[in-house]
């Protein structure tokens, strides 16, 4: 990257504090630095100074080492951000400075066919922003210009950050993968996730009769009041494919949303309606599934992978969330000393919605041995 004067509305230290990944003795340990050089805005790209950021799945697979390729330490993770531009490298529009904006995630080149056809999230070039590239646990971001998006007036940064990857890759997994018809029965797995709250909206939005799966009582307490579903079951209840079935006479789930991976696969599949779909992205409890290929052609089951959104997914969902017909559900904001204590309420699923990052607070409890975990 080239730093060649950028335009900038404020002053820009030159240091910021960062929540960064080391090897520390062959396992990687998460830790707050405060005197992380604050990244050179290259000519094509933008700083901004993170707001908000969210905590996603795959920061954890980052942290354990399970991304398909090693990344380089010290790493700053962070998928998910908002905040504003406060420079500009030489080559962007300076109009942009001052603007609100949130990260894309998806980054494309913009020079292949799958791109061209507007399939961003097909790009064989594309990178993961804050998993292949630095993210924004940090005071400050840099991102290619051409990624960001202007937040709609009247958005909060919170909002804004708890659907930049959930939201596209909902919108991507039922309507543009699956096509989700109205009338259907959309079975979502793990709905007190971040996605799964934002899928049973956008099913519901859609037309669906929404059942959902959480894991324990309290969260289905909690789903019964805060979504939209006309069936909240348990998934640690090994009856719950039943109840699925039961629900619709029998029928089973339409379009099952599966985002979980190998302990919910067998349910999902026991739950599947005769020519039913089941939609799946991601996978973190495990990749390795089996499939009874009797009961796949007999019932004429369809299983689809679908992978992040597009751009065009990410514009849907934000004019949906900007018309408040899905609001995403936060359940808490961190400073970034806190990350250790937020990575693990996502590690044991202990998360009803998103746990966000705010990089400019200042956390609760004297920071004193916090910021570090293996
Ligand atoms: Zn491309």
């Amino acid at each position: 990257m080239t730093t060649s004067a950028p335009a900038a509305t404020e002053t820009v230290p030159t240091t910021m504090r960062a929540a960064r990944l080391h090897d520390d003795g062959g396992r990687i340990v998460v830790r707050v630095d405060t005197d992380v050089a604050v990244p050179d805005c290259g000519r094509d790209e933008v700083l901004i100074k993170v707001r908000r950021c969210g905590l996603n799945q795959v920061d954890l697979l980052t942290r354990s080492g399970q991304t398909p390729q090693a990344v380089p330490l010290p790493h700053i993770s962070g998928t998910e951000v908002a905040g504003d531009v406060v420079a500009v490298g030489t080559e962007v529009d300076p109009g942009l400075l001052g603007a609100r904006v949130v990260v894309d995630p998806v980054v494309a080149c913009g020079r292949c066919r799958p791109c061209f056809r507007g399939q961003t999230n097909m790009c064989r070039d594309s990178l993961i922003y804050g998993v292949q590239t630095q993210g924004g646990y940090a005071e400050y971001a840099v991102a290619p210009a051409r990624q960001v998006l202007p937040i709609p007036t009247g958005l909060s940064y919170d909002v804004a950050t708890a659907i930049a990857v959930t939201g596209p890759t909902t919108w991507h997994m039922l309507h543009t993968r699956a096509r989700l018809r109205a009338g259907e029965t959309v079975l979502v797995i793990a709905a007190g996730s971040g996605i799964g709250t934002l899928a049973a909206q956008v099913a519901r939005f859609s037309g669906a009769r929404v059942v959902v799966t959480v894991g324990g009582e309290e969260k289905v307490r909690k789903a019964r009041e805060l979504l939209p579903a006309d069936l909240v079951v348990d998934h640690h209840d090994p009856t719950w494919p039943r109840q699925v079935r039961a629900f619709n006479g029998g029928h089973g789930a339409d379009l099952v949303f599966e985002h979980v991976g190998a302990s919910t696969w067998q349910g999902s599949l026991a739950a599947m309606a005769r020519g039913g779909r089941l939609v799946t992205s991601g996978g973190h409890s495990g990749f390795e599934v089996d499939i009874n290929l009797w009961h796949l052609f007999i019932k004429e089951h369809t299983v689809i992978g679908s992978y992040a959104g597009s751009r065009d997914d990410f514009c849907t969902i934000l004019d949906l969330v900007e018309r408040g017909i899905v609001r995403p559900i936060v359940q808490q904001v961190f400073a970034l000393e806190e990350i250790a204590h937020a990575q693990r309420l996502l590690e044991k699923r202990r998360v009803f919605g998103k746990l966000l990052l705010d990089p400019s607070a200042t956390p609760a409890a004297p920071a004193g041995g916090v910021g570090s975990q293996g």
